[in-house]
């Protein structure tokens, strides 16, 4: 079979036209084409590099192309490329057992499914299933995907033109840089939030409420690290009421936040996990639900109704048996944290001192926010337009940002080396400067 491998820019981008893309207005796109890729690095079609400090949709941790994963790939293709999700097969029970030896104690089940979105909304079905209770609280500043539920649990805009599942309530979470309960300190924020949540429960009625979900680290929202005391506090008010308690680890979990699931710093156990993205650094798609062992056993004697073709599909579970190994051998967790805080902790901090328009850095691990501010004393947000026209001075000198409201994320593979974080470091630097001339 002789695939067209149509190697010219302009042949892709003619090609792109049958393509319907994503979020957005399909009239006027110009995507940038990508060839290929090795490690932390893409490269166009017309041979131009770029520094991935996106990681795609944040989920290329372990790189781009890693030999390991592809080969155990290729290896369980050649074997048997599909299979239903009723049959036993030693890879799926590989991949499951992979994740479980990296959750906290009480977890002994996975459920597969295709991605993020379905993690969350089969995980809002198991907390419905499982309490006989019906609300879902979530907050505003959170993307939890986007399928039925999952869009109507998100916070953000992507929530409101798609509003149509039912029980879902949202509530603000904690953000100290622009705090929503007047608070001017982590505590302050901590307990106020607490306070703002428990209240909320009550009012909609404690009896009505299965699940509390929140991103342990809000992503796409900021990069919003909870304060201390929060997350225990939210596994306290979760007791309290009888609630499930669901921690979306989809873009926080699995080196991420240099840890293997993100709660891990944070001493807190829900009672389900969800994840994607980084299990397998995205190369098959794929996602799924780590369930307590109190959760499974609800359904010892009584029918899970839920399934999908490909749940636990084996090129899926190959690609996180290869990744997980590869992950343990290399160090990838050590090496995602040791860079957070020797590399990107200080050098952004010294970007900070250095640009005005840098209102605050905050995160760990491989998991950076930059908060663009039009003026530091009164935190308002940098323009779209002034974000847009970083996004091109970052790329006309070779790095390839994410960028999320009037935020800047620094969200690298997590085996990104000393080296490369250097060089993204002087580029975001030399843009900045070049960006603060034209403000
Ligand atoms: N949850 C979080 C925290 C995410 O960041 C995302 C995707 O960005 C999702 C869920 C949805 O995952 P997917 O796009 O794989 O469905």
């Amino acid at each position: 079979y002789d695939f067209d491998q149509a190697t010219s820019a302009d042949r892709i981008r003619e090609l792109d036209r049958s393509v319907f893309h994503s979020w957005s207005a399909q009239g006027s796109l110009d995507p940038l084409t990508i060839a290929g890729g090795e490690g932390s690095t893409v490269w166009d079609a017309d041979g131009r590099r770029y520094l991935d400090f996106s990681s795609q949709l944040v989920n290329t941790n372990i790189g781009h192309q890693h030999p390991a994963v592809i080969r155990a790939i290729q290896e369980q293709a050649a074997v048997l490329a599909t299979v239903a999700p009723a049959h036993a097969v030693a890879v799926r029970g590989q991949a499951a057992q992979r994740i479980l030896s990296h959750a906290p104690a009480g977890f002994s089940k996975v459920f597969f499914t295709n991605g993020g979105a379905d993690a969350n909304e089969n995980a809002i079905r198991l907390a419905r299933l499982h309490t006989g209770r019906d609300k879902v609280i979530s907050t505003y500043r959170s993307y939890h995907g986007n399928t039925g539920a999952a869009v109507v649990a998100t916070g953000d805009w992507r929530r409101v033109p798609n509003e149509f599942a039912r029980g879902h309530v949202h509530v603000f979470g904690p953000y100290l840089y622009r705090s929503e309960f007047w608070a001017e300190t982590p505590e302050q924020e901590s307990e106020r939030a607490l306070r703002h949540l428990e209240r909320t429960i009550q009012a909609e009625g404690a009896d009505s409420v299965a699940a509390i979900l929140l991103e342990t680290i809000p992503g796409t929202a900021g990069i919003l690290l909870p304060p201390p005391g929060y997350l225990e506090g939210v596994r306290a008010i979760a007791d309290r009421y009888g609630i499930v308690f669901i921690l979306d680890e989809v873009m926080a979990g699995f080196a991420r936040a240099g840890e293997w699931f993100a709660l891990d710093g944070f001493g807190v156990t829900p009672d389900l996990i969800t994840f994607a993205k980084g299990v397998n650094s995205g190369y098959v798609p794929v996602g799924g639900i780590v369930i307590s062992d109190a959760i499974a056993a609800s359904f010892d004697e009584r029918v899970f109704p839920g399934g999908l073709t490909y749940s636990g599909h084996p090129l899926a579970m190959a690609s996180i048996v290869g990744a997980i190994d590869a992950m343990e051998a290399e160090g990838v967790i050590e090496n995602a944290r040791c860079i957070g805080e020797e590399v990107l902790a200080p050098g952004l901090a010294e970007l900070q001192d250095k640009h005005a328009l840098i209102g605050e850095v905050r995160g760990r691990g491989v998991f950076w926010a930059l908060e663009l501010v039009a003026d530091r004393a009164t935190r308002e947000p940098l323009a779209a337009g002034y974000i847009g026209r970083a996004k091109k001075l970052l790329l006309q000198r070779g790095l390839l940002p994410f960028t999320a409201d009037n935020r800047i994320h620094v969200v690298p593979p997590a085996v990104v080396t000393a080296d490369e974080v250097a060089q993204a470091l002087a580029i975001y630097d030399e843009v900045f400067a070049a960006l603060a001339r034209e403000i």
